[in-house]
């Protein structure tokens, strides 16, 4: 554990802060298990873009899971050990890819992403003027997640709007 570096937390318990990265860390393993689900099955109009996105946002949510660990580590806890603790802990659960069409996986997907930008907000609420490096890795987190709801909205959005032009001729 960081002691100087722990030291610099002010106003919140280090062990509230471990349990809520602890429950961020359970969604990222989460979400990138979706993505990687949701990149295999997706069929349908346009496939190969979601393909894209969803794997380059797999790979995001490792690095997010990756980073939320190195942090629950400095500030002297321990990342879940077992993946079956990811269901006991995660704030946003898993969106089981039921149907596997393209617009579908969409929806699911922004679900997920609108669930972490709710999540990685109330961490930066938590954190503010608190603790400065936690504010700091949520806020880049936060900002990657806002660009994936972003991404996923437009993708389904153009994808809707073909269809639609589609079925009009
Ligand atoms: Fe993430
Ligand atoms: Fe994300
Ligand atoms: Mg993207």
């Amino acid at each position: 554990m960081a002691r100087v570096g722990n030291s610099i937390i002010k106003g919140i318990e280090v062990e509230e802060l471990i349990k809520l990265l602890n429950r961020a860390y359970a969604d990222e393993w989460l979400a990138y298990y979706q993505y990687c689900i949701e990149e295999k099955v997706v069929k349908g109009i346009m496939k190969d873009a979601a393909i894209a996105e969803l794997n380059q946002h797999a790979q995001d949510e490792l690095r997010h899971a990756d980073m939320v660990a190195q942090r629950i580590l400095q500030l002297g806890g321990t990342p879940l050990l077992n993946p079956k603790e990811w269901f006991v802990h995660t704030n946003c659960g898993y969106e089981e890819p039921k149907n596997f069409d393209v617009v579908a996986i969409l929806e699911d997907a922004i679900k997920g992403e609108q669930c972490a930008i709710k999540t990685y907000s109330d961490i930066i609420e938590v954190t503010q003027n608190k603790d400065i490096v936690t504010y700091d890795i949520v806020s880049q987190i936060l900002a990657d997640e806002v660009e994936h709801e972003e991404d996923l909205v437009a993708l389904q959005e153009d994808i809707s709007e073909f269809i639609k032009q589609v079925k009009g001729n």
